[in-house]
């Protein structure tokens, strides 16, 4: 009988590293997309080099169609696959290399979304200050809402059907299956793998990323954060206020996570 670990890999197209020192989770738009150019040619660089010590994960609101053009239109900055990718703001988990989901991690994700959508989206429609976003509607449903227009009161309807609505970054509204978010898929993630929650150092920018710093595993807050994230920063014991922005911020919060003698090289 294989372990959950071992199931795992037999779905991915790409072998994993075997001993990875660091474990790096990171957002996009932001935070590994954030930054100057030269810093993020140098993260990129670094990534690339350093792909059997760090395991890298993309833990993003985008669909899987929008990081795949995002992989070939950032191809310029040096941007490569990660090994694994959290998508849709937690609700599917995807080999880096292929971007096809992985069964193991996605189908209890998928057993709580069952029916969700039929209930939803009648109440969603023709509502004030809401419009959809142009993404797949994996196991969630994405809206832009505007906050002049947008009447708080739906949220509790909405939610009486097993969902939590996010809002993000004043202009994103995420229906996700109750309790799923960026934190629990990751969580759930690492312990399929096995591995350690020291290894592991998160980052991001806005308040779809707040679940991951709330896991109490080390996070990073890069130095452009959105102020409503900032404001959760007192109780976040594991989270550090980066000063860089993006791609500089994430590489200050590894020196500070102590991960600074993986850093030799970039
Ligand atoms: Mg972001």
């Amino acid at each position: 009988m294989s372990s959950p670990r071992e199931r795992l890999q037999q779905q991915l197209a790409a072998p994993l590293p075997l001993h990875p020192q660091l474990v790096l989770v990171t957002d996009l738009d932001g935070t590994l997309l954030g930054g100057s150019s030269a810093w993020r040619r140098r993260v990129y660089g670094w990534l690339q080099r350093r792909r059997e010590q760090v395991l890298h994960v993309f833990c993003t609101g985008r669909d899987l169609r929008s990081v795949a053009s995002l992989l070939e239109q950032d191809a310029a900055h040096g941007l490569v696959a990660p090994h694994l990718v959290i998508g849709d703001v937690g609700c599917t988990v995807a080999c880096g290399h292929s971007l096809a989901p992985v069964p193991l991690a996605v189908a209890p994700i998928d057993a709580l979304w069952q029916g969700k959508p039929e209930r939803l989206l009648p109440l969603l429609e023709g509502v004030a200050g809401l419009s959809p976003q142009p993404l797949s509607s994996d196991r969630r449903l994405a809206y832009y809402y505007d906050p002049e227009q947008f009447e708080p009161d739906l949220v509790s309807a909405l939610e009486a059907h097993g969902v939590d609505c996010l809002f993000s970054d004043n202009r994103y509204l995420d229906l996700l299956p109750a309790g799923i978010n960026k934190g629990t898929t990751l969580l759930a993630l690492l312990e399929l793998l096995e591995l350690e929650a020291d290894q592991v150092v998160t980052a991001g920018d806005t308040l779809n990323d707040l679940a991951m710093f709330e896991t109490g595993l080390s996070g990073v807050m890069v130095g452009n954060a959105e102020p409503a994230l900032r404001a959760a920063l007192p109780r976040l014991s594991r989270t550090y206020l980066a000063e860089g922005h993006g791609c500089e911020g994430i590489v200050e919060g590894l020196r500070h996570f102590g991960f600074g003698h993986l850093l030799s090289d970039l």
